[in-house]
């Protein structure tokens, strides 16, 4: 094939970026998580493919790393993740089985999260049908009004226990609504109301907290914890300093540079006008990239130690960094600048563009060059 015969190119000098991730850091902050909850169990949250990040690398770095409860949204994430790990190792599916996804559910040894009681009768349903006891997760609704059982519901069970038959409740859980904001009375009031509920079903370990809610202290620890982001390097909350680990940097490429001066403009809608002579670079980042248009105007990326302003309106397939800061003499079209690295967080990615770490991240692009170190 003439593809074979053409010049060879690493990938990596052909993508637009590169995304590093730092896979190490990743067992590096999923060890942190283990130490600062104790007795409790700490499983691994790898929905949305760990988070954008490729949950064929991440999932046995963990599993090395010791963790051996996984948790994915959904059945297919859950199928695809067993080929991954050990067969000793769990995964529950927290979206739960759907009426024709419950054989499925049995045969790739997935443990659904029981989320309403259709789930509950479907579950025991097919139990009777394998004629066996099956595993599950029951979920409470402790008042994020999002996923489980309500109070009516747990009532209900606790009248007819009978209804539980065939399943073997081996954890309880729910979700907390507001652990991001340590000060938030609603944490409270919910694992108030969550032990209320888990005291009327069936006795199980208890599990409550995700990534932040393992920051709010030991009474939010129970039996397992749930972290995913605080894995990949998010901050738990704004409150203190983060203490994880970063876990990706993104290097774009500069494709051009050019000179810009007074009654010039940068970028579609020519948003952005210098007031004197400015040095420009033209970089291979752009919103199909999830990169998000919000950071124009608003983000920077870095050059070593040179912060250099995202200017104009981002585009599909490129942005515009002024670059009048860097010394001549290290410009270069091919040189790669920082979007997310050392000098500037998903974190504050997320707050330039008005959104969370957890969009920026599962929206990192198809067409990065992805390199996982370790
Ligand atoms: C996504 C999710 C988690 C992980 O949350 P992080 O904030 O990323 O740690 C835990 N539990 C449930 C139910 C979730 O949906």
């Amino acid at each position: 094939m003439t593809i074979l015969s053409g010049p060879h190119l690493w990938p990596a000098s052909r993508a637009g970026a590169t995304l590093t991730v730092d896979l190490a850091a990743i067992a590096d902050n999923y060890r942190l998580l283990c130490g600062k909850v104790n007795a409790a169990v700490c499983a691994a949250v790898v929905k949305a493919d760990a988070y954008g990040l490729g949950a064929e690398q991440v999932a046995p770095v963990l599993e090395r790393a010791g963790a051996r409860e996984f948790f994915v949204a959904h059945v297919d994430e859950g199928i695809a993740l067993r080929k991954i790990v050990s067969a000793e190792t769990r995964i529950t599916v927290l979206h739960g089985p759907r009426p024709d996804a419950a054989a499925e559910c049995v045969y790739f040894d997935l443990r659904p999260v029981l989320n309403s009681l259709d789930q509950v009768d479907l579950w025991k349903r097919e139990a009777l049908r394998q004629q066996s006891p099956l595993d599950a997760v029951l979920q409470v609704d402790s008042g994020m009004s999002r996923f489980g059982l309500s109070r009516k519901d747990v009532g209900d069970l606790a009248d007819d226990p009978e209804r539980l038959g065939g399943i073997r409740t081996n954890l309880i859980m729910s979700h907390l609504a507001c652990a991001d904001d340590p000060a938030n009375p609603a944490n409270k009031m919910q694992r108030q109301r969550f032990l209320e509920m888990a005291a009327m079903l069936p006795p199980a370990p208890l599990s409550l907290s995700a990534s932040s809610g393992i920051f709010l202290g030991s009474a939010y620890h129970m039996g397992l914890v749930r972290p995913g982001a605080a894995l990949y390097g998010i901050a738990p909350n704004t409150e203190a300093a983060n203490p994880l680990k970063q876990v990706v940097r993104l290097q774009a490429r500069v494709l051009q540079l050019r000179n810009v001066d007074v009654g010039e403009g940068v970028g579609y809608g020519l948003t952005y006008q210098p007031e004197g002579p400015r040095r420009i670079a033209t970089v291979a980042v752009g919103y199909a990239d999830g990169f998000s248009r919000q950071n124009g105007g608003t983000g920077c990326a870095w050059f070593g130690d040179i912060r250099l302003p995202i200017v104009g309106r981002v585009s599909m397939d490129s942005l515009a960094l002024d670059v009048s800061a860097v010394p001549e003499a290290l410009l270069h079209a091919d040189m790669h600048v920082d979007l997310i690295g050392a000098r500037r967080s998903v974190d504050d990615v997320a707050a330039a563009a008005g959104t969370i770490g957890y969009e920026i991240l599962t929206s990192l692009g198809g067409r990065y060059y992805r390199e996982y170190t370790e």
